[in-house]
């Protein structure tokens, strides 16, 4: 049996066939413990009471009343010591019984045929039509002594009652097998949904349509399922349009590339002209080698945390060491920059915090105005470094401000579209940071600058 379905179909019909057995078993021990003796007492004093009837009123028709008491619902059998014997209402099945107990019963004894009827007949013991299953009674009638035995006659009282209980039994395991049938496909359809949906994942279909509405754990199974899509959608979606926005930034540079080196080739062209094209193809080696650094780090940073090669850093020196690189280029624009970074050292990877700096410092270049101004302050507020880039340049609208660290997201303004850059810069850094289990955030102010706080776990 392969499928769930099946499995759970013979189980619960399995378990219901064994507590049947189980509740049979139980209910025969009831029978022979409990209800045996006393049906045997009770017959007894049924017997006992025809007995003394037949006694006591000497002038009846001993054979005419046996009948019509055979006809209340009883088997009679009566026999005297001379062997004669006589069968009143429905005769037994069986007629045996040991000559012993019949003189037992002529001597003026009783006999307990019920109570020591054979325990290993079950409870069925109860319907066996045996003269063995009675009571047997001694009567006297006209002086002569007769053994009376005596049994309900199970079938005539049972007759109707018994085509109901057996008709309720088949009906109630028909009905049983079927619900079970019913029910467990009820329990078990959500499931081949699960599974067709996963096919339909596997076959880049996001959208399913699953019983979310189910309050069971298969219905938050199928929730977390939906969620799953979504979030695998979104991946799909961020894939595609990295892919597009590599091939496009690979793209644009190496055809700008082509068109000045056929230029070159063919142009009667003076020396300065030469020298301006040399230029511009240098600042596209330039800006496809910075894409393809930045794209094997956002590689490396997606693998995972274990790459980090944490140690004591002085972040201040880094900074520091880079204010002085950039010094030709803010000198060029004019940009003034003052610094607060008293020492302080934190436990990072070094490369990577470098790199967090550098872009945060060259945006703050690359995106202020002439004359402009940058500010870089560190300090310390109990077990976290906060280091502060504020400068006085083109700022950011509100809405912008969400999507700029998505990669290869910029800001597409008449002023930005003339700066050169990838878009990833900032995803670069918020991964860092996030890999160092501290957070940026950013707070500008459109057309009068922008301030981005790195917060790090100094430990
Ligand atoms: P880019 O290579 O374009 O600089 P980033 O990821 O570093 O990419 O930045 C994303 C965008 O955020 C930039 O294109 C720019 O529009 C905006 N931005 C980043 N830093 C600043 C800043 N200091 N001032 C104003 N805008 C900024």
């Amino acid at each position: 049996m392969k499928s769930l379905y099946g499995k759970f179909a013979v189980i619960t019909i399995s378990i219901m066939v064994l507590s049947s057995i189980v509740a049979f078993l139980l209910s025969n021990v009831y029978y022979q413990q409990h209800l045996k003796p006393l049906n045997d007492q009770k017959n007894t004093r049924i017997a006992e009471s025809i007995a003394a009837f037949v006694q006591d009123n000497p002038s009846i028709d001993l054979e005419d009343y046996l009948s019509h008491t055979a006809e209340t619902g009883y088997q009679l059998y009566l026999m005297d010591a001379t062997g004669h014997e006589q069968s009143f209402g429905a005769p037994f099945r069986d007629l045996s019984l040991s000559d012993s107990a019949k003189k037992h019963v002529l001597d003026g004894h009783i006999y307990h045929g019920i109570r020591h009827f054979p325990t290993d007949t079950f409870v069925t013991g109860f319907f066996a039509n045996e003269l063995r299953n009675s009571i047997g009674v001694p009567l006297t009638y006209n002086n002569t002594d007769y053994a009376l035995f005596i049994r309900p006659d199970i079938a005539l009282l049972f007759n109707e009652m018994h085509y109901l209980f057996a008709w309720l039994l088949v009906l109630s395991i028909v009905l049983s097998i079927v619900f079970v049938l019913i029910g467990t496909n009820y329990l078990i359809k959500p499931i081949a949904t699960l599974t067709k949906a996963t096919h339909s994942l596997a076959n880049g279909q996001f959208h399913l349509d699953l019983p979310t509405a189910r309050k069971d754990e298969l219905g938050q199974l199928a929730k977390s399922f939906v969620h799953m899509a979504k979030k695998l959608q979104q991946l799909d979606d961020t894939r595609k349009e990295f892919i597009s926005n590599i091939s496009h930034d690979i793209q644009s540079p190496l055809s700008n590339m082509k068109g000045y080196t056929g230029l070159l080739e063919k142009e009667q062209l003076n020396e300065e002209e030469k020298n301006q094209y040399i230029s511009i193809i240098n600042g596209e080696i330039n800006r496809l080698s910075t894409l393809t650094k930045q794209l094997l780090l956002l590689a490396s940073l997606d693998r995972n945390e274990d790459l980090l090669q944490k140690q004591p850093v002085n972040i201040s020196t880094q900074v520091k060491e880079l204010i002085r690189n950039a010094q030709w280029s803010t000198q060029d624009k004019g940009i003034s920059l003052s610094y607060s970074l008293p020492d302080l050292t934190i436990n990072g990877d070094p490369s990577l915090l470098n790199t967090v700096w550098d872009n945060l410092l060259t945006n703050a270049i690359k995106y202020n105005r002439p004359n402009g101004s940058i500010d870089i302050s560190l300090k310390r507020a109990g077990s976290k470094a906060i280091m502060t880039f504020s400068d006085t340049g083109i700022g950011m609208q509100k809405s912008e401000l969400d999507r700029i660290f998505e990669r290869f997201y910029r800001i597409d303004t008449a002023r930005t579209r003339s700066i050169d850059g990838t878009g990833l810069g900032l995803s670069i850094v918020a991964d860092i940071v996030d890999l160092h289990g501290g957070q940026v955030n950013v707070v500008s102010i459109p057309g009068e600058g922008t301030a981005f706080r790195v917060e790090l776990p100094i430990a």
